[in-house]
């Protein structure tokens, strides 16, 4: 039977976790402790306690770092770049897409194609530049052909822009288009309806719009989305005549 190897690193892990029970059990003896509340309610309790330590001590890198070489979703067998998303760390206004076209699939950057150059001058429309804002989409890979995303594939690469947005803690959304909106907002509702006002998601407001490809397919709408840009911009307290 072959040895099993000593992975190094991992008995490095180890020992820092027993090192890490031991000065907990210590600490706990000399505060008086003889036993432990196991039930659900204080494992629930530790569990809420946890969460805003383990989201300070992630960034933009480490998620990155985590997302890897993704292999969770058969998009990744026909990519060629995964698209993360790009900007301010810690942006007040996120603009959330749907996922890469071909030419962001062939940079690894987000909208840069037609729908992205238009997406730029609606930045600078609201009097900011791309590096002002955080831009990224619902889903990290190029579907063949620009379809619809799958669900198991928003299932595999949605928590990742959760835990981006958790980082970033922008103040704002923009989402564009439908499918960004729905998504974000767990809702079927159409899009024509969630524009024009704000929506909440984990208590940052969300403002949908139409998509900078439908606009360019659709130019009458651009008074909308215009529409959309100044609300935006006075609720950001942007706005020249705010
Ligand atoms: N459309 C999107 O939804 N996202 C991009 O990054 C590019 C085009």
């Amino acid at each position: 039977m072959a040895a099993r190897r000593r992975d190094p690193h991992l008995q490095q892990k180890i020992q820092s976790v027993f090192t890490e029970i031991d000065r907990t059990l210590k600490c706990m003896a000399a505060a008086g402790c003889r036993g432990f509340d196991c039930s659900a309610e204080s494992l629930e309790t530790l569990s809420r306690w946890q969460k805003p330590l383990a989201a300070a001590a992630e960034t933009l890198e480490t998620i990155r770092q985590n997302l890897g070489e993704c292999q969770r979703c058969p998009l990744a067998g026909r990519r060629q770049h995964i698209v993360f998303g790009a900007g301010a760390a810690h942006a007040r206004l996120v603009f959330v897409g749907e996922g890469p076209g071909r030419e962001e699939d062939r940079q690894g950057t987000p909208f840069v194609g037609a729908a992205g150059q238009l997406l730029t001058k609606i930045i600078a429309a609201i009097k900011l530049r791309r590096e002002d804002v955080y831009i990224c989409n619902i889903i990290k890979c190029r579907p063949p052909g620009n379809r619809n995303p799958a669900p198991e594939e928003i299932e595999a690469c949605f928590p990742f822009l959760k835990r981006q947005l958790a980082v970033i803690q922008p103040e704002f959304i923009c989402a564009l288009g439908t499918f960004a909106a729905q998504v974000l907002l767990n809702t079927s509702t159409p899009i024509s309806r969630l524009r024009g006002s704000f929506h909440m998601y984990q208590g940052i407001k969300v403002l949908p719009t139409y998509h900078p490809a439908y606009l360019l397919r659709n130019p009458e709408k651009k008074r909308a989305v215009w529409e959309d840009m100044q609300l935006l911009m006075q609720a950001m307290g942007t706005a020249t005549d705010a």
